[in-house]
């Protein structure tokens, strides 16, 4: 038993003493029992959000009108969720009411997957009504009842059965996959944002070909943002391996792929809501790429990626001897960003070279390029020089 629940017991033991039930459930107790590291430990109770508050001196209502309380513990947070069933799925998405249940069964029959369908008692129990413990061992991803009636209630559901396929290297079960066959135009009705998360943990998962393939064969790919289009890229994708390790290298290798300029690049990420930060970084590793792909990389080009995108251009350029030695001349440049220049505009007025005007920013910015393309030294009196010169010739 991790110590991540050896942590949370105190917790569960609380609330079974004030004559509730409590289990982990969850994300936490499938990769426990697939001995793949947890991240988050949920908890289900058959104690109200109220009788769960009145229990802990600290909690915060995270998500209490879905019966959710944040219990707070020596600085770490545990999700508390009492059991609940769902219902008036409209548009496919999340329920319109949850009602708050006394009984485990219930609570574990609205959960997507067998196997993330199992609830762990403090006595190292296991409830297992589904047969997710089987299909753990089977490496299978089935729906938690009939699923179309399932993926017609949250057609997320369908999304995240591919992830899972994905990161756990889990085959997805064959009624589980006719129904997501059936159903992929539903997955149009889910907010991007949700789709988003579960593509790009497909996408980080061991098994990404795998997923991206599931994705085509079912249809799903035509109901998410612009990848419709692209048909053709992304069998191609699905047929090369690839490693991934962060949503940057994700974005980039598609947009990569699509052949996509910066001006697309940004149309298709903002469709996908994705943010700006990672917009940028996604524009600066395609650049990189294609230079790469030119056999083109300038010292600029590095620079301009920063050591970051230099590293994802690297893990998406499926080449190797395309790479070698990329990092290392990265770290060779002169300078890495403008305030490692050895003058500053300040510095350049009080010498005399220049007054203070527009100009100013030019001269910098040749300096700079120039530095970087190692035309010019970068130290004081041969910066001075060629601030001279450069205005000079202008
Ligand atoms: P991860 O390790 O990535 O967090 P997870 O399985 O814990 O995976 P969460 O989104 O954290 O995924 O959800 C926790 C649990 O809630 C799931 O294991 C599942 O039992 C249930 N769940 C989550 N989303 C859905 C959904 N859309 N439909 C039904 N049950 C769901
Ligand atoms: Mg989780």
């Amino acid at each position: 038993i991790p110590k991540e629940f050896h942590e949370a017991l105190p917790i569960l033991q609380k609330i079974e003493s004030a004559g509730y039930e409590a289990y982990f459930v969850g994300g936490s107790v499938r990769d426990t029992i697939l001995k793949r590291p947890i991240h988050d430990v949920d908890i289900a109770t058959s104690a109200y959000p109220s009788e769960v508050k009145a229990l802990f001196k600290r909690t915060v209502d995270t998500g209490i009108e879905h019966g959710t309380v944040m219990i707070l513990d020596h600085g770490t947070g545990y999700e508390v969720t009492t059991f609940r069933t769902e219902s008036g799925y409209q548009d496919y998405r999340r329920p319109d009411h949850v009602t708050f249940v006394r009984s485990l069964k219930e609570d574990l029959k609205r959960r997507d997957f067998t196997i993330n369908a199992l609830a762990l008692a403090e006595n190292g129990q296991v409830t297992d009504l589904f047969g997710g413990l089987s299909d753990m061992r089977k490496h299978i991803i089935r729906a938690v009842g009939d699923p179309n009636e399932r993926f017609n209630e949250d057609a997320l559901r369908m999304m995240r059965a591919v992830r899972f396929a994905s990161q756990l290297d889990f085959k997805i079960e064959d009624a589980t996959l006719a129904g997501i066959a059936l159903h992929s135009q539903l997955l149009a009705k889910i907010a991007v944002e949700r789709s988003h998360t579960e593509f790009v943990k497909m996408m980080l998962g061991s098994d990404a070909n795998h997923g991206l393939k599931i994705m085509i064969q079912t249809n799903l790919y035509q109901h998410v943002p612009i990848l419709g289009e692209h048909l053709d890229q992304l069998r191609q994708i699905a047929d090369t391996d690839f490693t991934l390790t962060n949503e940057v290298q994700v974005w980039a290798l598609l947009a990569f792929k699509f052949g996509f300029n910066s001006q697309q690049i940004t149309r298709f990420l903002k469709r996908w809501k994705t943010a700006n930060k990672i917009i940028n970084d996604v524009i600066l590793t395609v650049e990189l790429l294609f230079a790469i792909q030119r056999g083109q990389v300038t010292n600029l080009t590095l620079y301009h990626a920063g050591s970051e995108n230099v590293d994802n251009a690297i893990a998406v350029f499926a080449d190797q001897s395309k790479t070698t030695g990329l990092s290392e001349r990265y770290n060779r440049l002169a300078i890495k960003n403008k305030h490692q220049l050895k003058i500053t505009g300040g510095e350049l007025i009080k010498r005399g070279v220049l007054k203070p005007s527009p100009q100013l920013g030019q001269v910098l910015n040749y300096l700079e390029q120039n530095v970087v393309a190692d035309k010019i030294n970068n130290e004081p009196e041969d910066l001075v020089q060629a601030a001279i010169n450069f205005l000079n010739e202008d």
